[in-house]
């Protein structure tokens, strides 16, 4: 039951939002947005609908955390702010 290993050649390659680089997802995090125009991180994979990634470094969440009208138009969807587990991630900075 080790599903972590079974699909190692077909990693996605996904485009990070702060940078621009296209990276395996498991360099990446994944976001979602939720109904409210709230981003949150999406780890676990349940959130339905568009995601976005980001390298998990902080050069790139910093511009990823300021770019919303980016994060808008990747989601499809207004962002309006960011769900509080995130605010770990990116400090107390505005
Ligand atoms: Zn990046």
């Amino acid at each position: 039951m080790t599903i972590g290993f079974a699909k190692k050649n077909k990693v996605s390659i996904r485009t990070c939002l702060g940078c621009r680089q296209r990276k395996t997802q498991l360099e990446l995090w994944r976001f979602a947005v939720d109904n409210s125009g709230q981003v949150m991180k999406d780890f676990c994979g349940k959130h339905d609908g568009r995601h976005v990634y980001c390298c998990q470094a902080d050069s790139c969440l910093q511009k990823f955390f300021k770019n919303k009208k980016g994060l808008s138009r990747a989601f499809r969807q207004q962002v309006l702010g960011f769900n509080e587990g995130l605010q770990d991630l990116f400090g107390s900075e505005q």
